[in-house]
This record gives structure tokens, C-alpha cells and sequence, in this order.
């Protein structure tokens, strides 16, 4: 029984995604369960759990998290939402609604999206 979590399955090619971006780095995947027309989960290669990891507070991967963002920004301009609008989320541990352990983000279109919380 593999401890890997489903995202680095996913990155392993172990389970099937839908890709949409990859790179040594990260890899952008459609979200299984989507809450939006557009959810694109945009997922960390490192060994990195969320924005709570020790790895996140030490001053380098600043560069990380920034190219993480601007890749979801290309992708919403490559997929013609950027100017509609779209959100992005960082759901972090257990009250942030964080279900797999791996540092990623959500883009979230294609609708008016509600309050948040
Ligand atoms: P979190 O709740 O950790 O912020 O986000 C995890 C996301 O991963 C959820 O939106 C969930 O729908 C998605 N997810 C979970 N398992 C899979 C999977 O096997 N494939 C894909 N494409 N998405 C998944």
C-alpha cells in the first residue's frame, strides 16, 4: 500500500489526471470534483505540505510560491478568464479545508463566485 498522497500519484503517473501544465516543478491538473466550470488545481513538485511548511518560511521559496501564481494567472489567460475574473486559493490545514497534504492551489471561474468562508 503506497503513503503517497494522490497528487503525488498523479505527478508519479500512478492515477490518471487531466494535465493541463507541467513543468521540473509543478504540475497544473482539472480538479475531479470541480466547484467552478473552470478548477484547475495547480500542485507543488516539492516535498512541501502547505503554506504552513517549514520549507515556505525560509526565505527561497518565495521564488516557489510566485512562480506558482503567476503560472495560474497565465493559465487564466491562456483559457480567455482572466479578464472575466477568477480566485485563487490556498486552503491550508484542517480549519483552512486542506484534504491532501501537498503545497497547491485552486483557480476558480467560470461562474460569479459567492462570500468567501
Ligand atoms: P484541498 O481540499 O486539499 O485544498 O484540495 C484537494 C483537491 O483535490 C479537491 O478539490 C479534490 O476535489 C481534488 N482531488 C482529490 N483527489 C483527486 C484526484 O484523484 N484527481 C483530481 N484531479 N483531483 C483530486
Amino acid at each position: 500500500m503506497s503513503d503517497k498522497n494522490v497528487f503525488q500519484r498523479i505527478i508519479d503517473r500512478e492515477i490518471p489526471a487531466e494535465i493541463v501544465y507541467e513543468n521540473p516543478y509543478m504540475i497544473a491538473i482539472k480538479d475531479a470534483n470541480p466547484v467552478a466550470p473552470i478548477h484547475i488545481l495547480i500542485i507543488s513538485k516539492l516535498n512541501v505540505e502547505s503554506l504552513d511548511d517549514e520549507e515556505v518560511h525560509d526565505g527561497n521559496n518565495p521564488f516557489h510560491l510566485g512562480s506558482l501564481l503567476k503560472r495560474a494567472a497565465k493559465i487564466a489567460r491562456d483559457l480567455g478568464i482572466a479578464e472575466s475574473g477568477y480566485r485563487i486559493v490556498f486552503n491550508t490545514n484542517k480549519d483552512g479545508g486542506q484534504t491532501v497534504p501537498r503545497l497547491h492551489l485552486h483557480l476558480l471561474a467560470g461562474r460569479q463566485l459567492g462570500d468567501m468562508g
